[in-house]
């Protein structure tokens, strides 16, 4: 089961919303939330066991990966601090 977040920053307007979070029944794969170094976003993405995730958006293999419950990082565009928030609704 899983929910959506959205990033808003405050400082560049960055925003994506609906981000997708969580995992269904099993542990692996699940969604996870990551900030791309290279092509500075966020969203998130399908962590495979067995596999280096890779950013969404951009397919960069050097991503970091964000704790599903993490409410603040520095902008990946701006490097202000901007903030993650739950948004409606859950997926299955
Ligand atoms: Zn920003
Ligand atoms: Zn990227």
């Amino acid at each position: 089961m899983g929910w959506y977040v959205d990033f808003r920053c405050p400082y560049c307007n960055y925003e994506e919303t609906g981000i997708g979070v969580g995992r269904g029944r099993r542990s692996f794969p699940y969604l996870a939330l990551f900030c791309c170094d290279n092509c500075k976003s966020v969203g998130s993405t399908w962590v495979q066991q067995d596999q280096p995730p890779r950013c969404g958006v951009c397919y960069h293999e050097q991503v970091t990966l964000l704790k599903e419950d993490v409410r603040r990082i520095s902008c990946p565009k701006c490097g202000e601090p901007a903030t993650f928030s739950r948004g409606e609704g859950e997926w299955e």
